[in-house]
């Protein structure tokens, strides 16, 4: 796949919008990295920071600052001291402090944190940044959001994109089973996060575009096929390669749709109210991805239930709303985060009464088509399960290391993270919540069990 032919051009598209990718190119390739110095000569970049972290140091930070030096180009180097930096302002200052004045562009060697400091420090020092990636490991290469910890909190700042990227798949494919692991849930995700676009497209004439779905779906599915042979776990180029191109394909997909629609549904929801959780509980989060496989084995539980479902629409629509329960239980889950959620809430009122009945009628004009789009656009939950464990990844939220407590919680509450709508929501308007937030539970126990069922 030749994803140059998606950067740096408008494309008029039959949605009605224009997209662009800013990126200027991206190289996944045996040897990508020998790419690199000229490719900044052509720039007319002259003083080069290079930033890594130990790991990615030895992985590729090495070799790209050789081919640097045997073409003369100046440079300097930061490499952090953690194996697994925080993306802080500790971090960004270290990254800052060691960049001499003169430098013109960022090189960074890493993959999610690294990339994610470099893109940020770029953006604010309008400094332009490139990155050669080391592992295969989430989709934010060339999408313009950092995801950060500021001030204790998790937040997506935005950036830009880097001008380039630079994928050896010799190195990819040698990154650490977590994070190739970590990459694969992160894309497979997409599933669930697409079939939720799809709905709400549906359910409330939310802005789609057909083109950006097909391009996320082509190389979702070359993936999936990719996994279930196997090849991803024999680390197999072939599909290393794959699996980069599907996560740089998410975000050129993101940066078309101008927002992260097409990469983000209830499987990321989950993903954001377990980091959030952890955080104020003093555990360390897991892998963005793995979280993610974890939402997509839950999501895709869920949706293939709802389609069973053959909702009382009328009766659905009598139902009244306890907004002081509400509160109080989002006081109790979110805790710290309470506030932010609960103004959220105010701004979008999705809990709207007015706005829900509106929604059932819609839902219930559509029952059919939904409950179809369902069956036809998800892959079993028993087989994402085998994929992702035939990888060692989580499945369960206790896997990832969390209280399982907090599986009852997710379905009831994750929706509030964002005014987006998923499947999480649409469960609230067919008033199946608590209801499914205990068939999670059972099937957190289930899987932990190892009975798992498809
Ligand atoms: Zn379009
Ligand atoms: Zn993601």
């Amino acid at each position: 796949m030749d994803l140059n032919a998606y950067l740096n051009k408008e494309i008029r598209c039959s949605c009605g919008r224009t997209h662009y990718a800013s990126a200027k190119a991206v190289f996944i390739e045996k040897d990508a990295l020998k790419r690199i110095p000229g490719f900044i000569q052509e720039a007319g970049y002259t003083h080069v920071l290079l930033a890594a972290d130990p790991n990615t140091w030895k992985a590729a930070g090495e070799k790209t600052a050789e081919l640097l030096r045997q073409a003369n180009i100046q440079y300097s180097c930061v490499v952090l001291e953690e194996n697994e930096p925080i993306p802080n302002e500790t971090a960004i200052g270290r990254l800052f402090t060691a960049m001499p004045a003169d430098t013109d562009l960022i090189l960074g060697v890493g993959s999610g944190v690294i990339n994610d400091l470099c893109k940020y420090v770029s953006y604010r020092t309008g400094i332009k940044c490139m990155l050669a990636a080391t592992a295969p490991s989430m989709d934010g290469f060339v999408s313009v959001g950092a995801a950060l910890i500021l001030n204790h909190v998790k937040v997506t700042v935005d950036t830009h994109s880097p001008e380039a990227v630079f994928a050896d798949t010799e190195i990819l494919k040698e990154a650490p089973m977590k994070l190739i692991a970590a990459g694969l849930g992160d894309t497979l995700g997409k599933y669930t996060c697409l079939l939720d676009w799809k709905l709400s497209r549906i359910i409330n004439d939310e802005y789609y575009c057909e083109e950006i779905a097909q391009m996320a779906e082509t190389s979702l599915k070359t993936v999936r096929e990719l996994a279930l042979s196997g090849k991803v776990e024999k680390r197999d180029p072939e599909a290393i390669a794959s699996l980069a191109e599907a996560l740089v394909m998410t975000g050129i997909a993101m940066a078309y749709a101008g927002n992260s629609r097409p990469a983000s549904g209830c499987e990321h929801h989950m993903s954001h109210f377990w980091e959030m959780k952890a955080l104020m509980n003093h555990l360390y989060p897991d892998l963005h991805g793995a979280q993610v496989g974890v939402g997509l084995v839950f999501a895709l539980k869920l949706y293939h239930a709802l389609a069973k479902e053959e909702p009382d629409f009328n009766a659905l629509k009598q139902r009244t709303f306890d907004r002081d329960a509400w509160e109080t239980m989002i006081r109790t889950y979110y805790a710290e985060a309470a506030p932010g959620i609960l103004e959220l809430e105010a701004k979008a009122g999705k809990n709207d009464l007015q706005k829900r009945n509106h929604r059932l009628d819609v839902i219930c004009e559509h029952w059919t088509e939904i409950r179809e789009l369902i069956e036809t656009e998800l892959p079993k939950t028993g087989e994402m399960v085998s994929v992702l464990r035939s990888l060692q990844a989580p499945v369960t939220v206790s896997e990832l290391g969390f209280p399982s407590e907090w599986v009852r919680e997710t379905i009831l509450c994750a929706k509030e993270v964002r005014d987006r709508y998923t499947m999480l929501q649409l469960l609230w308007d067919l008033g199946l919540s608590e209801r499914y937030a205990d068939m999670a539970d059972a099937f957190e126990k289930e899987l932990s069990e190892g009975h798992e069922h498809a």
